[in-house]
């Protein structure tokens, strides 16, 4: 979807300043960070390009393109890559194109049991991977806000030593839980007995020399923005229809979700918006630790489906992580029982995206951690879940897809929110 033009500039005006009504200065600043935004996103998506492509692509006037570019070129984040000469006639145009070592993010991952560390830059080039254990009290977020704070400034000087010309933008935690509000606050994070917790207040207070935003964001919802992107290209909308609207349910110590909607997460009221995990299926069903009943966790869930494939007592005994690489073992040796457990969560899942579609009219569903390493065994379940549907409404039904990024979609889909804050304000990456 195209971005309705701002009016053009007066003849003698600044870039972004309009003739009428004069614009507040804060307003002024707002449209020429926006535009700022248009030209980066379409030079990252297409660059090398020319600069009368970039206009022509954005809507921009040749004389605004080449102030912005400009705007750009000054913050490093774009420089000039060869020219073209076209139809042979006149000077050759000069190509933009983005300098993605320009600026590096970090992002965490808080599991149950580990800190989880990726840097990386605009193109996605890993500076930094790191994965150390914790011990986090239940209760108290402070230990564990201070092992996260640490690994960031390890996190810091690996990038400051491969890239010292780097920008470093911003530092991004994924945990499992609702993050509520501008303000980032985690809401409750039952595995940890947290509630109400400004987590990133916490984690700065370690960091007094970190000079880039800290930001919390929900794990599901960032691995969904991941799963997107690498599934649709990031940046190449002219590839294909892009789907509107997207869920994303993933299970692996737990059951989660995410909701998608023109390609940026939808958190809701109470950051909870595509918690699918916690959707109610069967008013009867068993109780969830959320407090309702029957949700989809209870079906789907490591502890559930481990048990329904016969592997309590190993869960019990060894932990839930050896009974699910025992399934997992199980399922390529067609285990009657495995694929009947799985048969049957599939077709608990197929309720559920019978019920998301409902709701939501997603183009596409897609499966993450485990739900897409044995999508196989799934889709006979969900297709019978869908079948009834489908029959009467072919058209309605989504795509159900496994998702390809694996156990790395959470890490990658936090630095794909840092990029995406950067390519949203190029005014935050200051001059070189
Ligand atoms: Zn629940």
């Amino acid at each position: 979807m195209r971005t309705p033009e701002p009016p053009r500039p007066a003849p003698h005006g600044t870039i972004g300043q309009v003739s009428t009504p004069v614009p507040a200065p804060a307003d002024t600043a707002a449209v020429r960070r926006h535009n700022l935004a248009r030209v980066l996103r379409h030079i990252a998506a297409h660059g090398p390009c020319a600069r009368t492509d970039a206009a022509a692509a954005t809507g921009l006037v040749n004389a605004s393109l080449t102030a912005l570019a400009g705007e750009l070129i000054e913050r490093g984040l774009v420089r000039e890559a060869g020219a073209v000469v076209s139809g042979g006639r006149g000077r050759p145009r000069r190509l933009l194109t983005l300098v993605p070592e320009r600026v590096a993010s970090i992002a965490v991952q808080i599991t149950l049991e580990r800190v989880e560390v990726m840097a990386a830059d605009l193109g996605g080039e890993v500076l930094h991977r790191a994965s150390v254990p914790h011990r986090a009290p239940y209760g108290d977020p402070e230990p564990l806000a201070a092992g996260v704070a640490r690994e960031i400034a390890v996190a810091e000087r690996a990038v400051r030593a491969s890239r010292p010309g780097a920008h470093l933008a911003r530092a991004v935690i994924a945990m499992a839980a609702p993050v509520v509000g501008p303000a980032q606050i985690v809401a409750a994070a039952i595995d940890f007995g947290w509630q109400r917790t400004d987590l990133g207040a916490l984690v700065r207070a370690h960091l007094p020399d970190f000079a880039a935003p800290v930001d919390i964001v929900n794990d599901a919802n960032v691995a969904a923005l991941a799963e997107y992107h690498a599934r649709h290209g990031a940046y190449d909308p002219g590839a294909g229809e892009l789907p509107e609207t997207v869920a994303y349910i993933k299970a692996d110590t737990g059951v989660g979700g995410g909701l998608l909607i023109g390609g940026r997460v939808h958190a809701g009221a109470h950051g909870s918006a595509g918690e699918i995990g916690h959707m109610p299926l069967a008013l009867d069903g068993p109780a969830c630790a959320c407090g309702a009943r029957g949700c989809l966790a209870v079906y789907v869930g490591p502890e559930p489906l481990t048990a329904a494939a016969g592997l309590a007592e190993l869960a019990a005994v060894h932990g839930v992580d050896a009974a699910l690489a025992e399934l997992d073992r199980l399922l390529l040796a067609e285990d009657p029982t495995a694929v009947a457990a799985l048969a049957a969560a599939g077709t608990t899942l197929g309720a559920a995206v019978l019920a998301v579609s409902g709701l939501t009219d997603a183009g596409e569903v897609i499966l993450g951690g485990y739900l897409a390493d044995w999508s196989t065994w799934l889709a006979p379940g969900i297709e019978t879940a869908l079948a009834g549907r489908r029959a009467v409404a072919p058209h309605l039904e989504p795509v159900v897809v496994p998702g390809v990024l694996g156990a790395d979609a959470t890490l990658k889909g936090a630095l794909q929110a840092a990029r995406e804050a950067t390519l949203d304000d190029p005014t935050s990456v200051p001059g070189v």
